[in-house]
């Protein structure tokens, strides 16, 4: 199989097992939202997904995205993009250029720079707060103890269009934990979107009530960093 048809089968496929996840726990296959996760795959990896119709994609570098996007964009409206790595106080004007939704605001600081970023581009770009839910010292993400004040100080301080929370579990343990926890917070709220499950740990993600999932590797294949 060329590579852009082993895109297109992987996608499709993905695209059957969220249904199939969704279905199985109950909910409507339109409830959750694939995330294609872009990251390290150049422009013409890319392509074929969009082609073939997919238009919510994920990176986790600012720079790679300003590099990539652009273009693709232009090419295929409709795209939306979500920022899914940690974001930097100095790329926050380039984040809120281009991106539509951004996964990992994590400490007020960075929410701080973002309203004033927001105020001055006139773009309100959707937020999610990244809650570290291991409580892993080297991870982003707000501890689940201030995420409570930390979602509130986002609406009503610095009025971020907060839609949701994202988490990325401790790779050696159950993801399960990780997800409630996230279901939780999330609920006592009122947040509506929660970001959560990997090409590993979907399936129990979409269980858990994930509205989003951020697959890559089960799309575009394994990722060369060399
Ligand atoms: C890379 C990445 C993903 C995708 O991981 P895969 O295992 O390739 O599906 C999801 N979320 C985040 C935050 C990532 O950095």
């Amino acid at each position: 199989m060329s590579q852009d048809t082993q895109v297109v089968a992987n996608l499709r496929a993905v695209q059957s097992a969220i249904a199939d996840a969704a279905s199985t726990a109950g909910r409507q296959a339109g409830s959750v939202t694939l995330v294609a996760v872009s990251k390290t795959h150049p422009a013409e990896h890319v392509r074929p997904a969009l082609l073939a119709g997919q238009r919510v994609f994920g990176e986790n570098r600012v720079q790679e995205a300003r590099a990539k996007w652009p273009a693709l964009k232009a090419d295929f409206p409709g795209v939306e993009l979500h920022l899914i790595g940690p974001l930097q106080t100095n790329k926050v004007r380039e984040a809120v250029e281009l991106f539509d939704v951004i996964e990992t605001v994590d400490r007020p600081r960075l929410a701080q720079a973002l309203a004033a970023e927001c105020a001055r581009q006139g773009r309100r770009p959707r937020c999610l707060i990244q809650v570290n839910s291991g409580r892993e010292p080297q991870k982003a993400g707000i501890d689940p103890d201030e995420a409570d004040a930390f979602i509130d100080a986002c609406r009503t301080r610095w009025n971020l269009a907060v839609a949701g929370l994202m988490c990325i579990p401790p790779f050696d343990q159950d993801p399960r934990a990780h997800f409630e926890l996230l279901v939780d917070i999330a609920r006592r709220n009122g947040l509506p979107t929660l970001s959560m499950g990997m090409s590993g740990d979907y399936a129990a993600a979409i269980a858990c009530g994930a509205t989003h999932v951020r697959i890559g590797t089960a799309i575009f294949g394994e990722r060369d960093y060399g």
